[in-house]
């Protein structure tokens, strides 16, 4: 499709899966020219996250071949349109899941992009003229001024990137539920999973001056979260005894797990009127039993990434705070072994592919 569509003259040098087998391989594809309202970037690094995984693999059934995944983007704008105010050449910036969006809805129009019911992502996407869109993967991206934000000053590029997307989705429903900087109100807060998510968010929920609890299935995490991510508890979710010396002890939890579970015991862990917010997207129906629902009076939501102002706000509170991922740099020959490794969970916390460090063969520039 966006071989044929017009004004995509821009050949662009990435890394594409053509079947479910997900196998990743170098390929050239098109870009549309540079409009009016775009930003052309030279992108530096991309992180890789488990929905990239998913796409690759066609595991949702809704995955558009070639795919050239990535939607945690950093790097350098080498072209803006004449419409564009917000930046210049040689701005650091970062583009994360959203690529359009209908701008008329009251969503849109509250800057929260990310629910309008026309949103089209920066991959796996159609964009507006019929395109398919292609993410990170890649050497250059053009985008709308909208979907882009400013990376602040003092933070690396490399170890940013991934906020784009597992930053903005661990930010927002902290912000949702007035988390943010409340240093006087400190709040008991739980993180269920300690991976590119959860592991953030333990970082927001210590700059924010809240007490954070780890919950997880692996004891062995205990040391890392306490002494390096500065975790004030841990809680290993398949100690019975552990689970009932906490029940009632927090004020809020993220759910960051996409592995099956269910919400039963970790609701017991909620205070009255406590709430449950869901991040992670297991496949299946997750367990949601009635009685701790109703004995608790607590609440179960769900969130996805968070709208573009939001987005902007969250870099700059990284950048006040220095927070960035924990990251495994990896070179572009290495991404299939680093999808291997993602679908194991044998990484901490976040791959990140050097794309501009290692340039590909002429014959693909
Ligand atoms: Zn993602
Ligand atoms: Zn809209």
């Amino acid at each position: 499709m966006a071989q044929t569509t017009p004004n995509h003259t821009q050949n662009v040098s990435g890394w594409a899966a053509h079947d479910s087998s997900g196998k990743m391989t170098p390929y050239v594809f098109k870009r549309r020219e540079n409009g009016v309202n775009d930003v052309t970037i030279k992108v530096l690094y991309c992180g890789m996250c488990h929905t990239d995984l998913h796409h690759v693999r066609n595991d949702w059934g809704i995955t558009m071949y070639p795919c050239v995944p990535g939607h945690e983007i950093t790097g350098i704008i080498t072209k803006v349109g004449k419409d564009v105010t917000r930046f210049k050449e040689g701005d650091k910036v970062g583009v994360g899941c959203l690529a359009a969006s209908c701008l008329e809805c009251e969503f849109c129009k509250n800057s929260e992009e990310n629910y309008c019911d026309q949103i089209q992502f920066t991959y796996n996407g159609i964009f507006w003229d019929g395109s398919i869109t292609y993410g990170g993967y890649s050497k250059m991206l053009v985008a709308d001024q909208r979907y882009v934000v400013r990376v602040p000053e003092g933070l690396p590029m490399d170890a940013a990137a991934p906020l784009l997307c597992a930053g903005i989705t661990v930010y927002s429903p902290m912000k949702d539920s007035n988390l943010l900087e409340s240093s006087e109100n400190p709040k008991k807060i739980g993180i269920i999973g300690l991976g590119g998510l959860g592991h953030v968010a333990v970082k927001f929920g210590k700059a924010f001056g809240h007490h954070v609890t780890i919950i997880s299935t692996s004891p062995s995490k205990e040391t890392e979260a306490r002494q390096r991510l500065g975790a004030d508890d841990f809680i290993v979710s398949t100690d019975p005894k552990q689970m009932k010396e906490k029940r009632r002890s927090l004020d809020y939890i993220l759910d960051t797990v996409s592995a099956y579970h269910s919400l039963g015991p970790y609701l017991e862990l909620l205070k009255v009127q406590g709430t449950l917010h869901i991040v992670g997207a297991p496949d299946k129906p997750m367990g949601l039993p009635s009685f701790p629902l109703i004995f608790g009076k607590r609440t179960v939501k769900g969130s996805m990434t968070g709208g573009m102002i939001e987005t902007q706000e969250m870099m700059d509170m990284c950048g006040k705070h220095n927070i960035t991922c924990d990251i495994e740099m990896v070179t572009p020959d290495k991404i299939n072994e680093a999808l291997q490794r993602l679908a194991n969970n044998d990484v901490r916390y976040r791959f990140v592919i050097d794309i501009a460090g290692e340039e590909v063969g002429s014959n693909l520039s």
